[in-house]
């Protein structure tokens, strides 16, 4: 029996689910960060085998919805101009930017290619001396190590027309983020992928100094509802602590050749994110070493951004302030076949999963 095989069984989740309502004496407010956590929730009735006090709350863990409005124009910038083969994964595609989204932007010609990882775009880039081939490089810590792998292997090869457009971003920063513009949360139910890479010491500052306890959990029924006892207990005990619920692939280090990988290509800068704004020391701008593949040096002007669509609340769904079913336009005017924004276009947007499964359980 393979171990993760072990965490699926229901009688197993239905003891876990039991010990929390037996934990739960106050009303708490929990958020999941990451929405491969709220797709894990949602897919499996978690939020049904609760007790009534405990709130589920969706954080802005989705790497496509947090990219900025003006990030999205930089892309269409790029894309648009000549020679440029533009590689990306195929959730950037119908984020609307402040004109079009890019898959308008290849309906009207420009030459964008939905791609599986980054080793792919580079392949483009081989098999096409005489284009620019701009990778869109999106998400948190655990494809960041990839990204800078390809980009020195690159390098060694010498490809010069592989560029690579990095809104990566770090994560335990934007917690602390949330917690400062008042968003109510008690404690965070934290990514174990991301983890897997950083480990859990970047996390011990909202433990320590915001009293905001953190769990890292699995992706399993189980591991989810483990960590959420894991929280539950903590809060009616009165501690704030970083603890790790998926031990199988987390340590506390991390994984030091991955951040070793991280830390040659990369160095961290401001980056803005959708709904939040700026914050300091989360984006991965690509160190002058490697200057030569950084797309943002092709950017040959100030982007302007025209402001989100009148009506879509994304930011406040992505800082946790607001339930998707809460957006006038939700199910209505925006829907994953005509999104109105990003949270509604990637398969781990709150939006997009509440679309999917709002009506099978209570939210
Ligand atoms: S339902 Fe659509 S418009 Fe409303 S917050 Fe979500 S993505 Fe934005």
């Amino acid at each position: 029996m393979k171990l993760s095989s072990a965490f699926r069984g229901s009688d197993l989740a239905r003891n876990i689910a039991e010990n929390i309502k037996k934990a739960t004496r106050r009303r708490w407010n929990l958020m999941e960060f990451c929405g491969t956590h709220t797709v894990a929730i949602f897919r499996h009735g978690l939020r049904s085998m609760l007790p009534a006090g405990l709130n589920l709350v969706s954080g802005p863990g989705c790497p496509v919805c947090v990219t900025s409005r003006r990030d999205i124009d930089r892309i269409l910038h790029l894309a648009g101009m000549p020679g440029v083969v533009t590689a990306t994964y195929g959730d950037m595609m119908k984020v609307p930017g402040s004109g079009m989204s890019l898959a308008e932007k290849r309906a009207r010609g420009a030459d964008v290619r939905v791609v599986y990882s980054i080793t792919d775009a580079l392949e483009i880039a081989r098999a096409n001396p005489s284009a620019r081939v701009i990778f869109v490089a999106v998400g948190f810590e655990t494809t960041a190590p990839s990204t800078a792998a390809v980009i020195r292997a690159a390098a060694l090869e010498g490809v010069d027309n592989f560029h690579v457009l990095s809104l990566h971003k770090v994560t335990p920063p934007v917690v602390g983020a949330l917690i400062e513009g008042g968003t109510e949360v008690d404690g965070f139910i934290c990514p174990g992928h991301v983890c897997s890479i950083i480990g859990s010491r970047p996390l011990e500052p909202i433990a320590r100094d915001y009293g905001k306890p953190c769990v890292i959990a699995g992706f399993e029924p189980a591991d989810v509802l483990q960590a959420i006892l894991m929280l539950v207990r903590q809060l009616e005990d009165g501690r704030s602590e970083v603890e790790i619920e998926y031990t199988r692939g987390v340590r506390p280090e991390g994984n030091p050749n991955a951040l070793a990988a991280m830390n040659e290509v990369f160095r961290k800068v401001t980056a803005e994110w959708r709904g939040i704004g700026e914050v300091e020391a989360t984006g991965l701008k690509l160190r002058d070493e490697f200057a030569s593949f950084d797309a943002e040096r092709l950017i040959d002007r100030e982007i302007v951004s025209e402001p989100d669509p009148p009506g879509c609340r994304c930011g406040e769904v992505l800082r946790g302030e607001l339930a998707p079913t809460g957006c006038a336009l939700f199910g209505a005017a925006c829907t994953p076949e005509n999104p109105v924004g990003p949270c509604m276009v990637s398969s781990e947007g709150s939006c997009a999963t509440y679309y999917q499964y709002v009506g099978r359980q209570r939210t």
